[in-house]
């Protein structure tokens, strides 16, 4: 964790005083407000928590029946690199397009973009089994899901 400040006080009044930390009590100046070379260091961190997501999603017109849609979008952790990106998978029948496109999260560069009819997807499973987890096992990225 990155240390933001680290502030030197007098261990008696409070002040704050203009002395490097660790330094060794014969090297310290007596407080100006009190005298007292007892010291209080005060040290703040700062620490980010980083949320990932990932949306599954899938389409459909009747309550039954093969979704015309199905896709998902989130974060993804690539197990090889141990990076984190961005996800966007999306397998669209109803317009016959299969789209995937991976990112680095952090610099927004594209690392991996398919567009290209879903005929061309079947045989690589993505098209044929209905889950997302199947399509990303499946994936030319190699890519492999998180289970939960
Ligand atoms: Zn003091």
């Amino acid at each position: 964790m990155p240390v933001e400040y680290q502030r030197m006080r007098c261990g008696n009044c409070g002040r704050e005083l203009k002395e490097a930390p660790g330094t060794p009590v014969p090297e310290r100046q007596p407080c100006p407000e009190c005298g007292s070379t007892v010291r209080r260091a005060e040290i703040g961190i700062s620490s980010t928590i980083t949320a990932r997501s990932m949306l599954s999603f899938k389409a459909r017109r009747a309550e039954r029946g093969r979704p015309f849609a199905e896709g998902k979008v989130g974060d993804d952790l690539h197990r090889k690199s141990g990076r984190w990106f961005r996800l966007e998978r999306i397998i669209d029948r109803a317009r016959g397009c299969y789209r995937e496109i991976v990112s680095d999260r952090r610099t927004g560069e594209v690392i991996h973009h398919i567009e290209e009819p879903l005929s061309k997807h079947i045989g690589h499973g993505a098209a044929r089994r209905s889950t997302g987890e199947s399509a990303m096992a499946t994936s030319n990225f190699g890519i492999q899901p998180i289970r939960r």
